[in-house]
């Protein structure tokens, strides 16, 4: 994608524009069919044989979720994508592209918790084998990988912020053969593009900042013609989790303002994790933000943090006294949303990664929406106060 411009910029560029031209429409049209007619007998025969490329049915090739694969292609620097009817969908078809029974993965901890109990029941079941590793740890790591067939990463992770130098982790597996996959959700394209860093696929919940209006559940993977043309031709016809075409048509309307809303979240993310840090009644704030300098790879921070409270401090009444801040699980919206780490810690699915990665139970995750700081701020303040006295 380089047009010249700051990577801002082309980002900017990419979502505004509108390639299709459709009826001179400002916005492109959903083509909400599940099926495609043909003129005459030769025309549907050379289809089926391949000489044409067009759509014959919406599970196969729609337009309008083939424009937003070829948006977000372009925003990951990608020469392609497939869009999935989940976050879980685009996962677990590409992982399952890429292994059999007896393979291995190499995987960071603290994975985001379903993909975390995926790898624990359904690959297990598969006698496909996980090993954790601390993804900071280059040396781990690097042990880690040989005989491995997936490297799969996430990072910054989605509890504790966990951040890893994903140059360096993608050089070393691709010394030993071993195919990269990184969940980018959090920090989104605008932020970090991990095939520039080596990483041979991205991953994203699009329900999270891609979407960005929490009206959306959808996934998406990136990267080369060949591995993508593998998770197309492998996994994603027979799981069938296709991406319908309203949600792509309603992505490509997220899509739009997604470097503006990346701005935005940073901005007040930012300044929140400040003024939580200084505060006397927190113990300790992860956000990557607040190092002296981002880690490598990363050009900027999204709106989704934890911090953990000093005892003393009624965790229930501070969510009880909120506002602006819902309680609620996922993000990437425009609203603020609080989840406090007793509940995660208190959720019965099996395998329980809260408890296996440590989510502390004084812990409670924030993710900063576009309401404006200062009334953030405010809520906050007023919630911590009262959840503090007495
Ligand atoms: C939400 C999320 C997923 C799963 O995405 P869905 O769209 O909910 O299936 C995967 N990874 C991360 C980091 C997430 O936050």
């Amino acid at each position: 994608m380089n047009n010249g411009f700051a990577p801002f910029e082309d980002a900017c560029l990419t979502v505004a524009h509108d390639e299709s031209n459709a009826y001179d429409a400002v916005v492109p049209p959903i083509v909400q069919t599940s099926l495609f007619t043909f003129n005459d007998y030769d025309d549907m025969i050379a289809s089926y044989r391949g000489e044409k490329i067009r759509p014959i049915y919406t599970r196969g090739l729609n337009p309008t979720v083939r424009m937003f694969e070829e948006i977000l292609a372009k925003l990951e620097g990608a020469q392609d994508a497939i869009g999935f009817a989940s976050g879980m969908s685009a996962i677990s078809s590409t992982v399952l592209s890429f292994v059999e029974p007896g393979d291995r993965i190499v995987a960071v901890r603290h994975l985001y918790p379903d993909a975390f109990r995926l790898f624990g029941t359904l690959l297990k079941r598969m006698r496909i084998e996980v090993t954790y590793v601390d993804g900071r740890d280059e040396e781990e790591v690097a042990r880690a990988l040989p005989g491995a067939k997936l490297l799969y990463l996430e990072s910054p992770t989605s509890w504790v912020m966990e951040t890893h130098d994903i140059a360096a982790l993608a050089a070393l597996a691709r010394r030993h053969g071993v195919i990269t996959t990184i969940d980018n959700s959090w920090a989104s394209p605008i932020f970090q593009q991990p095939l520039s860093l080596g990483v041979d696929l991205v991953i994203h919940s699009a329900s999270k900042y891609l979407g960005g209006h929490s009206d959306v559940v959808a996934g998406v993977v990136a990267g080369s013609k060949e591995l993508i043309g593998r998770v197309r031709s492998e996994a994603y016809p027979y799981l069938g989790g296709k991406l319908s075409p309203f949600d792509a048509w309603l992505l490509i309307r997220g899509m739009r303002t997604l470097p503006i809303r990346m701005k935005a979240h940073e901005q007040s993310a930012l300044a929140i994790a400040r003024r939580l840090q200084a505060h006397e009644a927190v113990e300790a704030v992860c956000y990557p933000g607040l190092a002296n300098q981002l880690p490598n790879g990363l050009s900027g921070t999204s709106g989704l943090f934890s911090f953990i409270f000093r005892d003393g401090v009624d965790i229930r009444a501070f969510s009880d006294h909120l506002k602006l801040f819902k309680l609620g699980v996922s993000w990437g919206g425009h609203e603020s949303l609080i989840v406090p780490g007793n509940v995660v810690l208190a959720q019965k699915a099996q395998p329980n990664s809260a408890v296996a990665f440590g989510i502390s139970p004084r812990s409670v995750r924030l993710h900063v929406g576009l309401e404006g700081t200062e009334a953030l701020w405010s809520d906050l303040e007023a919630a911590i106060t009262a959840a503090s006295s007495g």
